[in-house]
């Protein structure tokens, strides 16, 4: 339930989390980027006598609609066929063709209800987040439509088969493992093709990528969902596996097998966490000996005790020699109740109870499968501070000094209401749906928590989340989450394209307050029903808080909420700033030039009033460019010919890019067209070297190749469409970092002297064709030995950042003259804005950078998500570029004291800009 471990990635990451970012479900949930804004979604502010329960929601980026209620239209017969007849039957309304419809679930609901869950395909291929719903009420002949909904996305007109060999695109899901380490023996599994939404859809190939033991094991090393783009190669979404897994790893006994396997049932005692004896439903072997299976009921529930082994062993998989926790008698030792498998146990058994009594659930998976819990797992010897889900069994560690997870009911609630999710709407777990995936997992959790003890709604603990786990202290103090923190999304929303998985823990009670309060409104047992109902029935993986909204007063109404309860239900989200248009209410300081930048290798590059970037928009995926005055429309730059075009620069009246993949041939292609999206677009090289570096100034094109076969990189001009010349370095010389301004171009010069590796940020003449000026004693005495990077040309200088290898991590920011004459420190490494792990940007005025900070001892804070600053180029006081709430990423100098970059304040990438730093915030 607390903040995973392995969700709490490192920054050196974050080129790869950023990657998963900008197309994951936050992006495909926001409006199609480039359209006309999409009209407002019908959940209308609860004033006034208006239906709380919204009559139509548009989808906001397909032409399906999300909600469609208040029908009461005949739908006799099978359910899965008349709901698909239904479908059919309304073109128009639906946008939804039936033929690309594949049954997933057909699920009794409240009254008699039924819903028929359908999956979208593209040529018969699963679309991520594709799912569209029929609610019926009724039976037979009487049976009637009354609602539907979900998110099927129109327009998709990817290819269907891959252009990529599939070994290639193997070897690129296992290169997606951040850490070159965990590559040695990793595995990726092949989970076939999955097209990606977004306006026309990408074919990709869905691989589990496995790290291997080079890993660092346990925390660190968590299993990834690695989609392959299969046109290109290149890798369009990464995330941590959290999907579940097959039962085959999974070692319970099922019911049947239980009594093959020998095993009987019989009652015992066992200490729990606290010392108190506690009843416990185990089973006696065929060797005599007992252990901690219940078979009481339809779903065995078994624990096992890890007994200090790592929790890397466990995650997703179960050891072969693991076993149940055991004793020679019916009476279990103290040692099974300080490991915590006697809370476990007993906990697994009242949350199956809970969701079979209340909502008429048979267990996590609704099958009556295996409930498998593990504890007493470490971190590699040390206290495994944790509790998570694995997609197929609860995993319990224990905090130093804490009782074990285990020992709190809400924590075992919490961690099995991510399975019951996993087999219900499957909420993805990033960004605004995974923060919904915590929140109704903390909401069950609290709820079965409070309804076991007989606590109030109104009773002082009855918010707390994990308050009993210290072993001293009052429960406020323990508590690590409380559903009555009055959050909303307005005030406290956070948007990260990075840590927590895009927010799923820091925006959670946002959403989970909303419902704590409708539990806390109504009478408890209705709240339960209604919430569990848009879970199993309404809400879809890629659903973001207002879909949630919706779902919940849908469900409401199904479970027969009059029009005040339903009120008071809109009341609740209200509360919480989860309402049509919360985010044009955050008061940005930023303007937005794009909502929705959804693409995993989307980077912005801007010059002289111009931006472009890769995105998806109604005229395909593709490189897009605008105004960064905001005004006019954006246009499209690149062809629509099924490669992947990417990696621009721009000098703001012409683009130059890569193209590759698709029918194109192997290897890449260098494309070059006016900014107008009018003129012609031209081919200046073919090539299948790797491309380092790509520039373009006035009549100028430069850029650097590194040939595989020898791996030397070579810079190369192209003036004016004149065939390319190459600029020559000294023998054993490379370089990176290529720069190009006004007849100028620069770059970072590496080299070995001796042991040591000498980097250089050099500026060659293309009119004189030599080397005007190279730094190489940039070094301060006395500060050891440094790297340079980043080298940039602007405002008549060369700028770099220059790092001590020393590891502080901070960077100073340099510039020298372009004929060697000399150099000023921008911005010292001993300034508290200093740069860290940046990459800079730079006008004739300014530089710019963003400013990442280490995971604050207390958690994630706004204030320590990544934040842009500048610093003029004649040097000074560094500022915030913008005081906006939310993370803040590459960052792209304009002309002047303008930049534009993507901004995560609104809970997905937009691209916006500010003309002048906003200064102190
Ligand atoms: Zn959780």
């Amino acid at each position: 339930m607390p903040q995973h471990p392995r969700t709490a990635r490192t920054l050196a990451v974050a080129a790869a989390t950023v990657a998963l970012a900008l197309t994951a479900p936050t992006a495909l949930a926001a409006p199609t980027a480039l359209a006309a804004p999409a009209p407002a979604p019908a959940s209308a502010p609860s004033a006034g006598g208006a239906d709380p329960v919204p009559a139509l929601v548009e989808g906001r980026d397909t032409a399906a609609p999300q909600l469609v209620t208040g029908l009461a239209e005949p739908a006799p017969g099978d359910p899965v066929r008349a709901a698909r007849d239904h479908l059919a039957a309304h073109p128009e309304r639906y946008r939804v063709d039936t033929g690309e419809l594949t049954e997933l679930a057909s699920t009794p609901g409240p009254d008699g209800r039924r819903t028929v869950r359908f999956e979208q395909r593209h040529g018969g291929i699963p679309v991520l987040g594709g799912q569209y719903l029929v609610h019926l009420t009724g039976q037979g002949d009487a049976q009637k439509v009354e609602s539907v909904g979900g998110r099927y996305f129109t327009g998709l007109t990817a290819p269907t088969t891959p252009a990529v060999p599939a070994e290639a695109l193997r070897a690129a899901a296992l290169d997606a493992l951040s850490d070159p380490q965990q590559r040695t023996g990793a595995t990726a599994e092949d989970l076939g093709a999955v097209v990606l939404p977004g306006g026309p859809g990408r074919l990709t190939e869905h691989y589990t990528v496995r790290p291997g033991s080079g890993g660092t094991g346990g925390t660190g090393a968590t299993a990834r969902e690695v989609y392959v783009d299969a046109t290109t190669g290149t890798v369009a979404l990464a995330h941590d596996a959290r999907a579940p897994r097959p039962a085959a790893a999974t070692t319970a006994p099922a019911p049947g097998a239980a009594t093959a396997d020998g095993l009987r049932p019989a009652t015992g005692t066992a200490p729990d966490a606290h010392g108190r004896p506690a009843a416990v439903n185990i089973a006696q072997r065929p060797d005599g000996g007992y252990q901690l299976t219940d078979l009481t009921r339809p779903a065995a529930v078994t624990t096992y005790d890890a007994g200090g082994r790592d929790a890397g062993d466990f995650d997703h998989v179960m050891p072969a020699d693991a076993v149940p926790a055991s004793s020679p008698t019916p009476a279990f030792p103290a040692a099974t109740g300080d490991d915590g498998a006697t809370d476990a146990h007993v906990n697994a058994g009242i949350v199956y109870d809970f969701y079979r009594d209340r909502l008429g659930r048979n267990g996590l998976d609704g099958q009556g499968g295996p409930i498998v819990s593990v504890v007493n797992v470490s971190d590699h010897g040390a206290p495994f501070p944790n509790a998570f889900w694995d997609g197929g069994k609860m995993v319990y560690g224990a905090l130093p000094g804490h009782y074990p997870f285990s020992a709190a009911l809400d924590v075992s609630g919490h961690e099995m209401t991510h399975a019951v999710i996993d087999h219900t709407a499957n909420l993805t777990y990033f960004g605004q749906s995974g923060a919904m995936n915590e929140a109704l997992a903390d909401y069950f959790g609290n709820a079965i928590e409070v309804t076991a003890r007989g606590l109030a709604m109104d009773d002082p603990t009855a918010a707390l989340l994990g308050e009993s786990l210290c072993r001293t202290g009052t429960p406020q103090d323990c508590a690590n989450r409380r559903l009555d923190d009055h959050r909303t999304t307005v005030d406290d929303y956070l948007g990260t394209l990075d840590v927590d998985t895009g927010g799923v823990h820091l925006n959670s009670t946002i959403f989970g307050g909303a419902l704590w309060d409708v539990r806390r409104t109504l009478d408890p047992l209705t709240a339960d029903r209604v919430v569990y109902h848009a879970l199993a029935d309404y809400l879809t993986p890629s659903d973001d808080f207002l879909a949630g909204r919706d779902a919940v007063l849908a469900a409401g109404r199904d479970q027969g909420l009059d029009k005040r309860q339903l009120r008071a239900v809109a009341t609740a989200f209200d509360a919480h700033g989860i309402r049509a248009g919360w985010q044009q209410r955050l008061g940005m300081d930023a303007r937005t030039l794009l909502p929705a930048a959804p693409n995993g290798q989307a980077t912005p590059v801007a010059a002289n009033g111009h931006w472009v970037l890769l995105a998806d928009g109604p005229d395909g995926n593709g490189l897009y460019t605008g105004t960064t005055d905001g005004r006019g429309k954006p246009v499209r730059l690149s062809p629509q010919d099924g490669r992947f075009h990417s990696w621009a620069a721009t000098d703001g009246t012409t683009a130059v890019w890569e193209a590759q993949g698709g029918t194109g041939g192997p290897g890449k292609e260098i494309l070059t067209a006016p900014l107008t999206g009018t003129g012609p677009v031209r081919s200046l090289l073919r090539t299948t070297d790797s491309l380092d570096g790509l520039q373009v100034s006035g009549p100028d094109t430069a850029y650097a190749l590194t040939d595989h076969t020898t791996g030397r990189t070579r810079a190369y001009l192209v003036h004016d469409g004149a065939p390319a010349v190459g600029i020559p370095l000294p023998e054993g010389h490379g370089l990176f970092g290529l720069t190009l301004r006004d007849g100028l171009i620069g770059w970072t010069e590496t080299w070995q002297d001796g042991d040591r590796t000498v980097t250089a940020p050099t500026v060659y003449s293309i009119a004189a064709g030599k080397v005007t000026a190279q730094y190489t004693a940039h070094a301060p005495a006395g500060s050891g030995p440094s790297r340079t990077s980043s080298t940039l040309l602007a405002g008549g200088r060369l700028v770099w950042l220059d790092t001590p290898v020393d590891p502080a991590g901070r960077s100073t920011i340099r510039s020298g003259a372009v004929d060697g004459s000399g150099i000023v420190d921008v911005l010292a490494a001993s300034s508290p804005q200093a740069p860290r792990f940046a990459t800079l940007t730079a006008s004739d005025q300014a530089v710019s950078y963003q400013l990442t900070s280490a995971k604050p001892a207390g958690g994630w804070t706004n204030a320590a998500l990544p934040k842009l600053w500048q610093v003029p180029l004649a040097g000074g006081p560094a500022q915030r570029v913008s005081c906006d709430r939310g993370g803040q990423y590459a960052v792209a100098a304009d002309r002047g004291t303008r930049v534009v970059w993507l901004d995560a304040t609104a809970g997905r990438a937009d691209l916006v800009t500010r003309e002048r730093p906003a200064g102190g915030c």
